[in-house]
């Protein structure tokens, strides 16, 4: 792996010597390089962090993929068997460190970028630290979904001076063990924490839940639930709303008594709305047992109380909010156009935005399918654009 003098090498007077850059070097940025150098094609991979896959070194100690090995492996490199089905944190860490070093790719790591415009004379100007100013034939934007941890803004929020972090924080129970903990939030994050507080040996733990989620088995008799993901996504939605709804009832209990019914909306239509079901890691159990208490949505916060929507007022020791994450994509890119109104790219893997032609973006969806799967899939799309409609202009490795 390069170290950060990506700033030293002076910038080639012609189009062609440009490499593409890629941003960001999660699985979405070393997917796409490894695509790109599969078509001949220089690829440079800016990460700000001092290795790959920064995000999966912070995630808490327990977490393991919900999608299976087989379908989350990136292109090009098999994960070992002795991964298992479900593979930790620390294997996909080390599958993120071999794959690099399986298809040489190039990464400068330690630069961070913070703007990127349109070059005069074409291409790509990107603005990084350090005062490096580069200028690719083409860009990738691979910074990640999850990208700035988001949280709402609870009145009373910043004047509360109980304990409270942003579940990015959060690494395993211990610090928790003995004590009242508030989790909000039932996303796939916020019920994965909840049951691990609760065996970690939390002596309460209370899940705030605003929109009741939808919960799948992560498999049934050996059949994952993201093969059922892979094989909908494509259906139209209130088909697989009314098939979903029977399924559930079959495969789950009915949490109603504990606070938990079943959702209104179906789970396609969620999931296309950026819901993506929950998986079950044990947080069935937990809530049926009455180990994981559920409780209303959070209103906001007084006199060093969480004020509930339905009234209650709790005094945890700990808040811990799973609220989810922003794209931070705005410094980046806002002003060329590129981003709705939620602040998402409008485009989407093989496209590059009007008007931003050698602009890709990748890894800003949450597809039901699986993201690591996604991430695969339009590596080879956005090489493939890159390829053809600035194949004259990018920097083809010698050979
Ligand atoms: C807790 C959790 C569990 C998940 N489990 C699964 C799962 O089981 N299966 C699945 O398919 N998906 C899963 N995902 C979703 C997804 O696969 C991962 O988030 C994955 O890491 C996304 O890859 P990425 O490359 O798009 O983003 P990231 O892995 O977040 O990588 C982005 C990289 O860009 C760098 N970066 C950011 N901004 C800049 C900048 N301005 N300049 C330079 N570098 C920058 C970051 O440091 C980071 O290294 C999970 C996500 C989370 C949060």
């Amino acid at each position: 792996m390069a170290d950060s003098t990506a700033s030293a090498a002076p910038q080639p007077a012609h189009p062609a010597d440009r490499p593409v850059y890629v941003i960001g070097a999660g699985p979405g940025g070393l997917a796409v390089a490894q695509a790109l150098r599969a078509r001949g094609l220089r690829a440079v991979v800016l990460e700000r962090a001092g290795h790959v896959g920064d995000s999966w070194r912070r995630h808490y100690d327990r977490l393991r993929l919900h999608t299976t090995r087989r379908l989350s492996a990136l292109p090009g490199l098999a994960m070992p068997r002795r991964f298992g089905r479900w593979v930790s944190r620390d294997d996909v860490v080390r599958y993120l460190e071999k794959y690099v070093e399986y298809h040489q790719l190039e990464i400068v790591t330690g630069v961070e970028v913070f703007r990127v415009e349109r070059a005069s004379g074409g291409g790509w100007l990107l603005h990084a630290s350090g005062g490096r100013e580069l200028t690719g034939s083409a860009v990738v934007v691979a910074t990640g979904y999850n990208h700035t941890p988001r949280v709402p803004d609870w009145p009373g929020r910043a004047a509360y001076a109980g304990e409270f972090r942003h579940a990015a924080e959060y690494r395993d129970a211990a610090p928790y063990a003995g004590r009242d903990v508030l989790v909000v939030g039932v996303g796939n994050t916020g019920a994965e924490i909840a049951v691990d507080l609760v065996e970690g040996g939390a002596s309460r733990v209370r899940l705030s839940v605003r929109t009741v989620p939808h919960i799948v088995r992560r498999s049934t008799a050996g059949w994952p639930a993201q093969y059922n993901g892979v094989l909908i996504r494509r259906l139209p939605a209130r088909l697989v709303d009314r098939m979903a709804r029977p399924l559930a009832r079959i495969s789950v209990p009915d949490l109603s008594a504990r606070g938990l019914p079943r959702p209104d909306t179906g789970l396609l239509t969620r999931a296309a709305e950026g819901a993506v079901p929950v998986q079950d890691v044990g947080l069935i159990d937990a809530v049926r047992s009455g180990r994981v208490e559920v409780v209303a949505a959070v209103d906001g916060f007084e006199d060093g109380k969480v004020l509930l929507a339905d009234g209650t007022r709790l005094a945890p020791d700990a808040v811990i909010a799973a609220t989810g994450y922003l794209r931070g994509l705005e410094g980046l890119v806002g002003h060329l156009d590129v981003l709705d109104d939620r602040g998402r790219p409008v485009v989407r893997g093989g496209s590059a935005p009007a008007g931003a032609p050698g602009l890709y973006f990748t890894g800003f969806t949450n597809p039901i399918s699986g993201m690591l799967r996604e991430l695969s899939l339009d590596a080879g799309r956005i090489a493939k654009a890159v390829a053809k409609h600035e194949g004259t202009a990018v920097s083809r490795l010698p050979g």
